[in-house]
């Protein structure tokens, strides 16, 4: 019997279950009083992956007869079957979800589906499992149709997206410290920690999945700093363990927004333009107090610190 690459990331649960009872156990030893698990946290994190998991075994319904006609009508390669395909196939995919992450921070109607990986105030080794069930409708799988045009198959493409995936629920975690040399060719724990900080200087930073080389590259490297500890979550904090608010604060958020923008450009910027727009279009609206009060609301070089994709 084959087996089939869809249920990777189900096969391996007793895996991941195992490590987070081991991780729980040892930090309430070697960490008491610091309470990096709490029962509702880790409880919505589950809930989040079970409500992830459903969504996505629905959404390669639709995809992979896409990935297929893709396949079949514009590849530009034909592999021979081997380990070289297979690698190249895990840097392009690596290197797309360099790209579908980023974005995710960057373009507000995939931060509304991306934030729920982000909104707890605890990192440990469940917050893996935080996932939105909404990432088909933001449309992830969208991200990986260049592989098929690479000349990879739907089953290898699955396949490799959910490899990604459990590779990255090993870096959720703050039992391990930084990794040497490792820290320049792969996602860490160290360097995932810095992702899920909301310290000023570690907001949208380090993007990896897999590899750490593409943060490298395209700039958005940080390192984490023993002396700025992260402290974890989105600049306004959610404040519930309730996994349908974890799922769709950010949703209704952007909904309000949509509605009460006053013309077609700023509704379309509403959805598409950065997580911050919305509150830079109002904070650069003149109020009444004057022009003055208007600077001092928004600093002119503030990008992505304090009006980052955190700050929802
Ligand atoms: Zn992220
Ligand atoms: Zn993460």
């Amino acid at each position: 019997m084959q087996f089939d690459a869809q249920w990777l990331l189900l096969a391996l649960a007793p895996v991941f279950l195992a490590c987070i009872g081991y991780e729980a156990w040892s930090l309430s030893r070697t960490r008491p009083g610091a309470s990096l698990y709490s029962w509702p946290d880790t409880l919505c994190n589950a809930a989040l992956a079970l409500m992830h998991q459903s969504a996505d075994k629905l959404a390669w319904l639709v995809a992979i007869p896409v990935y297929a006609y893709v396949y079949r009508h514009f590849r530009l390669v034909s592999w021979q079957p081997g380990w070289l395909a297979w690698f190249a196939l895990f840097v392009a995919q690596d290197l797309l979800y360099y790209v579908f992450h980023r974005a995710s921070h960057r373009v507000r109607w995939l931060w509304a589906a991306h934030v729920v990986h982000h909104s707890s105030e605890r990192l440990n080794l469940s917050t893996a499992f935080r996932q939105s069930l909404m990432y088909p409708v933001a449309g992830m799988w969208v991200f990986w149709i260049p592989l098929a045009m690479l000349g990879f198959t739907p089953t290898q493409i699955v396949a490799v997206v959910l490899v990604n995936l459990a590779f990255q629920f090993f870096v959720h975690t703050q039992a391990i410290g930084k990794l040497g040399t490792l820290e320049y060719v792969f996602n860490t724990p160290s360097m995932h920690r810095v992702h899920h900080a909301r310290n000023a200087r570690y907001i949208d930073r380090n993007y990896a999945g897999v590899l750490a080389i593409w943060d490298r590259m395209f700039g958005s490297y940080t390192d984490e700093d023993e002396h700025d500890p992260p402290e974890y979550g989105i600049v306004k904090p959610l404040a519930s363990c309730n996994p349908l608010t974890a799922t769709f604060h950010e949703w209704l958020a952007m909904a309000r927004d949509f509605a009460r923008m006053p013309d077609w450009r700023s509704r379309l910027a509403a959805l598409f333009a950065p997580p911050d727009w919305c509150e830079r279009h109002d904070a650069l609206r003149v109020p009444p107090g004057g022009a003055a009060q208007a600077r001092q609301r928004v600093p002119e070089n503030n990008t992505e610190g304090e009006f980052g994709s955190r700050n929802t």
